[in-house]
C-alpha cells in the first residue's frame, strides 16, 4: 500500500537524484570542453616548437638531426607517434611513443586536429621564412582523460550518495514531524468511532498546518461532546417527565379510587337503613326516628362531600370564579365566629377574638376567604374536647403588607410525623379521634388551595395533648394574573 512515508521516499531520490545528474552532466561537458581546448593548445605548442627546431634539418636532409629533435617528446607520455614529412609529402623523420605504434601514415594526414574515440590526431605545417617545408603530425592518446572521467564518475557518485543520504536523514525529520502527527490523528480518530469516549483530545504538534488541523479535530470532538450531553440531558429530562407523568396518573388512579370509597360509604349506609324501613314497616316510631336522623346525617355529610369535591375541582382546574372585592377581614372573622357559636355552645366550648388596629383591607373574595376560616374554625371546635378554648388573633403583617389569622385551640395537638400531611387531600390525622369525628378530609386540602391563590402562606404548629395553633397570611393583593395591572 503507498504510505506517506513511501511516496516522500520516492520523491526525495527522485528529486536529488535528478538535480544533481544534471548538475553533473553540465559540469562535465563543459570540462570535457576545457580540457579538449587545453590538450589542442598543448599538441599544437608541442608541434610547433618540435617543427620549427627541424627545419634546419629539413632543409639540409639531416633526418637523423630531426629524429634527435622529435625524441624530446619522450617525457611526454600521452604522445603515441610524431612524424615529420617533407615537403613531397614522404616520411621524413619519425618517433615512436612508449606504447610502440609501428605503422605511422606514410603521407601527412590532413590539417587540423582531429578526435577520435582514444586519440588526438594533430597535424601542423612546418614554415621556414614564410615557405611551407613540411608537416609535423602529433597523435596523442586520450589516457589522461579516460583517467580524468574515472575520477569524475567516482565523484560524481560519493556526491550523489552523499547529498541522497543528508536529505533522507533530513527527510526522516520532516517525516517523522509530519506522518507521526498525522498517523496520531488517524489513530484517535479509529479510537473515537470505535469507543464513542468523545473526552478524549489529540496532541496539537508539528508543523503549523498539522497544529491548525489536530485543533479543528478537537473542536469538533468538543462540539460532539456536548451534544452528546445535551443529549443526555435531554433524555434524563425526558425520563424525569415520563416518572413525573407515572406518577401523577397513579396519583389519580388513587384519587378516583379513594373518592369513590368515600361516596360509596354514606350511600350504602343511606341505602342500608331506607332498605331496614321498608322490610320492617311494623318497627317502633322511635327506632325508625333513630335510623332516618342517621340517614338525615349521612345525607349531609354526602352533600358537603360533593361540595367539597367540586370546590376543590374548580379551584384546581381554574374554573372558579373569584369575585374579588375589598373586604374588611375583621368582618369576615366576625361573621364566621357568629356563625360557628350555636356549635360551639352546644359543645361547651369559648371562643375569644382579638383584631390588631389599623388592619388594611384585602382585595380578595370574601366567600373564598370565609370558608377558610370556617374551615379552621369548625375543625377547632369540631376536634377539642368540651370546655376547651379557642383564640383567634388577626395582625397586620408587612412583608408584604397584608394580614396573618391564627388559630388557636386547646384540643388534643397532632402528631409531629403528620403536619406535613393534613393540608393534603382525604388526609386525616389521630386514627382514634378521626375514626370517630366526622369529616371529608378536604377542608384544609382547599383552604391551602385559596391561600395559595391569594400567595399567602398556611401552616400548624402542633403539640399532642397542648393543642394546635393554624395560622394562614394574606397579603393585600395578588402581584400574578388578572390583577397585576392594579396592584402598582
Ligand atoms: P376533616 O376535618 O374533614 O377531616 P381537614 O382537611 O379539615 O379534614 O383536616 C385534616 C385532618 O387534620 C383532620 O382529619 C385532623 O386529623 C387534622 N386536624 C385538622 N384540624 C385540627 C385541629 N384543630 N386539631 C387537631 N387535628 C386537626
Amino acid at each position: 500500500m503507498r504510505t506517506l512515508k513511501r511516496e516522500l521516499i520516492l520523491v526525495n531520490i527522485t528529486a536529488t537524484g535528478a538535480a544533481l545528474l544534471v548538475a553533473i552532466a553540465l559540469l562535465l561537458g563543459s570540462e570535457l570542453r576545457t580540457w579538449k581546448a587545453a590538450m589542442i593548445r598543448d599538441i599544437t605548442i608541442k608541434a610547433d616548437i618540435i617543427g620549427s627546431q627541424c627545419t634546419a634539418a629539413l632543409t639540409f636532409n639531416g633526418s637523423k638531426d630531426a629524429e634527435e629533435v622529435l625524441r624530446a617528446l619522450q617525457v611526454d607520455a600521452q604522445i603515441e607517434y610524431a612524424a615529420v614529412y617533407s615537403v613531397d609529402g614522404t616520411v621524413f623523420a619519425v618517433y615512436r611513443g612508449r606504447s610502440g605504434m609501428r605503422q605511422v601514415p606514410t603521407g601527412p594526414p590532413a590539417e587540423g586536429h582531429l578526435f577520435t574515440a582514444a586519440h588526438l590526431d594533430l597535424t601542423r605545417p612546418i614554415v621556414l621564412h614564410g615557405e611551407q617545408i613540411g608537416w609535423i603530425a602529433i597523435r596523442a592518446n586520450l589516457d589522461q582523460l579516460r583517467t580524468l572521467l574515472l575520477h569524475y564518475g567516482f565523484g560524481s557518485a560519493a556526491v550523489l550518495l552523499l547529498a541522497l543520504a543528508v536529505s533522507s536523514v533530513m527527510l526522516s525529520r520532516l517525516q517523522k514531524s509530519i506522518t507521526e502527527p498525522v498517523t496520531d490523528l488517524v489513530g484517535l480518530m479509529e479510537t473515537v468511532s470505535g469507543d464513542k469516549d468523545y473526552t478524549r483530545r489529540a496532541v496539537a504538534r508539528g508543523p503549523k498546518e498539522l497544529i491548525s488541523l489536530t485543533r479543528s479535530f478537537n473542536e469538533m470532538l468538543g462540539t460532539i461532546q456536548s451534544r452528546d450531553r445535551e443529549l443526555e440531558s435531554s433524555l434524563a429530562e425526558l425520563k424525569k417527565a415520563y416518572g413525573k407523568l407515572e406518577d401523577l396518573d397513579r396519583l389519580k388512579s388513587d384519587f378516583i379510587s379513594i373518592v369513590s370509597h368515600e361516596l360509596r360509604t354514606p350511600i350504602t349506609s343511606i341505602k342500608a337503613f331506607v332498605e331496614l324501613i321498608l322490610i320492617k314497616p311494623d318497627m317502633s316510631a322511635d327506632r325508625k326516628m333513630k335510623l332516618l336522623e342517621t340517614i338525615n346525617s349521612e345525607t349531609d355529610r354526602l352533600s358537603r362531600l360533593i361540595g367539597d369535591l367540586l370546590d376543590l375541582s374548580r379551584i384546581e382546574s381554574g374554573v372558579i370564579l373569584w369575585r374579588d372585592q375589598e373586604i374588611a377581614v375583621e368582618d369576615v372573622i366576625r361573621t364566621a365566629v357568629a356563625g360557628i357559636i350555636p356549635l360551639a355552645k352546644m359543645r361547651d366550648i369559648q371562643i375569644n377574638e382579638t383584631a390588631e388596629d389599623g388592619l388594611p383591607t384585602l382585595y380578595a373574595d370574601r366567600d373564598r376567604i370565609m370558608q377558610v376560616v370556617m374551615n379552621l374554625l369548625s375543625n377547632a371546635v369540631k376536634f377539642i374536647q368540651p370546655g376547651g378554648r379557642i383564640s383567634i388573633s388577626t395582625k397586620r403583617t408587612n412583608d408584604p403588607l397584608g394580614i396573618a389569622v391564627a388559630i388557636a385551640d386547646t384540643g388534643p395537638g397532632i402528631p409531629s410525623g403528620d403536619l406535613g400531611l393534613i393540608f393534603d387531600k382525604f388526609q386525616r390525622s389521630g386514627d382514634l379521634l378521626t375514626g370517630k369525628i366526622e369529616g371529608t378530609g378536604l377542608g384544609l386540602a382547599i383552604s391551602r388551595e385559596i391561600v395559595d391563590h391569594y400567595e399567602g402562606r398556611i401552616w400548624v404548629d402542633s403539640e399532642i395533648g397542648k393543642g394546635s395553633i393554624f395560622t394562614f397570611t394574606i397579603p393585600v393583593k395578588r402581584t400574578s394574573g388578572i390583577y397585576q395591572g392594579i396592584v402598582k
